[in-house]
């Protein structure tokens, strides 16, 4: 055996997306130990930078040590006793991911089942919470990466709050790729992932709590389930000047890499790297229906950053995707759940989102296409998404 090299890849998929070199730099630094006054210094930067790309002030937000399911298992967690009556709306596999977790923490759920590729229909949500009032808490996802499909969050946290429900918010697809405003929507759970549009090392959960989830945590009549995510335990950790308890070991140097992540969003501004998603999605979805391919999910509910196209007839969906990944080192998403061999996930996410990464994987789907027997000009996929660029 020898030492690994990866080979380069461009993620063109639903995550990991690329991660600059400055933030790869930044993880080869020297470990320290997650007590060192100079790592707390870290973790407050982090935290600071974290509060800027949720939009909030919440004191209560950090990098959960794990990935964007354990962020999800960790507000669920916290947030559920057993014989709670919750709403989980389902319009995708993650949707479902938050439906089994619920489930086995004991919750009683009423289930919104929206069709996959589908926003959550705010009318049916208000008609679910308006017959079961005693519900006090609703978890969705904002973007939904198995389909495409992204929720107006803003109205259905407004919603779910004039009767009264806290509301989880799944952001890991969302954050820092299109408009999510934790403290000005009243969100009052969000989780994120590191490997998303923040471009971050994977394996980190962005998560913040309100006052009102905190008080709604410490007013439970039974102990949070899980130890290691017991948030009241985890901020002896992450929060406190430098008085700090103990937790458990942080991942060092994958923090080294978020922080620098964080470093690079709030230079380029959250505002700005909105409007890049959605302008070189814009180009992508252009390229695309140029070579005659169809979006599967509405003009208006689609997630700049995860472009869900439907495979046409008479392509094999396996061969494709191989191909792209091993002639041109290029990986797009296949399709998840029910919506598997029916559409392709080009992301286009954090520092993947960028024009001439847009182009490279346009040119070679097109090539790749009429190999596939698709009768498609040459060119004109890139023409189209030039066109888009051109008039931006
Ligand atoms: C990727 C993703 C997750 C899970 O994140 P992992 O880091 O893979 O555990 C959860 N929800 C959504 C919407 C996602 O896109």
């Amino acid at each position: 055996m020898n030492s690994f090299q990866p080979p380069e890849r461009l993620l063109m998929g639903p995550g990991p997306s690329r991660i600059d070199p400055r933030v790869l730099a930044a993880m080869a630094n020297p470990t320290i130990g997650h007590l060192d006054p100079q790592f707390i210094i870290l973790m407050d930067e982090i935290k600071e930078l974290l509060q800027y790309v949720f939009q909030t002030e919440n004191e209560a937000t950090f990098p959960v040590s794990g990935p964007g399911s354990l962020g999800m298992e960790s507000c669920l967690v916290n947030l559920i006793e057993p014989g709670m009556r919750v709403v989980v709306c389902q319009n995708g596999f993650f949707g479902g991911r938050m439906r089994e977790i619920a489930g086995r923490l004991g919750a009683e759920i009423i289930l919104i089942e929206e069709s996959w590729g589908r926003a959550i229909d705010p009318q049916k949500f208000r008609d679910t919470l308006k017959k079961h009032s005693d519900v006090r808490l609703v978890a969705f996802v904002h973007a939904e990466t198995s389909t495409g499909a992204l929720s107006d969050a803003r109205t259905l946290v407004e919603v779910a709050h004039e009767f009264d429900c806290l509301t989880l918010v799944d952001a890991v697809t969302s954050l820092g790729g299109c408009e999510l405003k934790t403290d000005e929507w009243g969100i009052d759970v969000c989780y994120s992932g590191s490997q998303k549009c923040l471009s971050g090392p994977p394996g980190l959960s962005p998560v913040t709590f309100n006052e009102r989830a905190l008080q709604h945590i410490k007013n439970r009549n039974s102990p949070v389930q899980s130890w290691f995510m017991d948030v009241e335990e985890v901020l002896k950790y992450w929060s406190g000047g430098l008085k700090r308890a103990y937790h458990h070991t942080a991942p060092i140097n994958n923090l080294y890499g978020l922080h620098e992540a964080l470093l690079l969003a709030r230079k380029e501004g959250l505002e700005n790297a909105w409007k890049r998603h959605f302008q070189n999605h814009r180009a992508l979805v252009a390229g695309l229906e140029a070579m005659g391919l169809k979006m599967a999910v509405p003009e208006k509910e689609r997630i700049p950053q995860l472009n869900a196209v439907e495979i046409p007839g008479g392509v094999d969906d396996q061969r494709v995707r191989m191909k792209l990944l091993n002639e041109y080192n290029i990986e797009i998403g296949a399709g998840l759940g029910q919506m598997a061999g029916q559409i392709w996930r080009i992301g286009q996410m954090g520092a993947s989102s960028q024009a001439e990464k847009i182009i490279r994987t346009l040119r070679a789907l097109e090539q790749l296409l009429r190999e596939e027997g698709l009768q498609i000009p040459e060119g004109v996929s890139e023409k189209a998404a030039d066109g888009v660029f051109a008039g931006a």
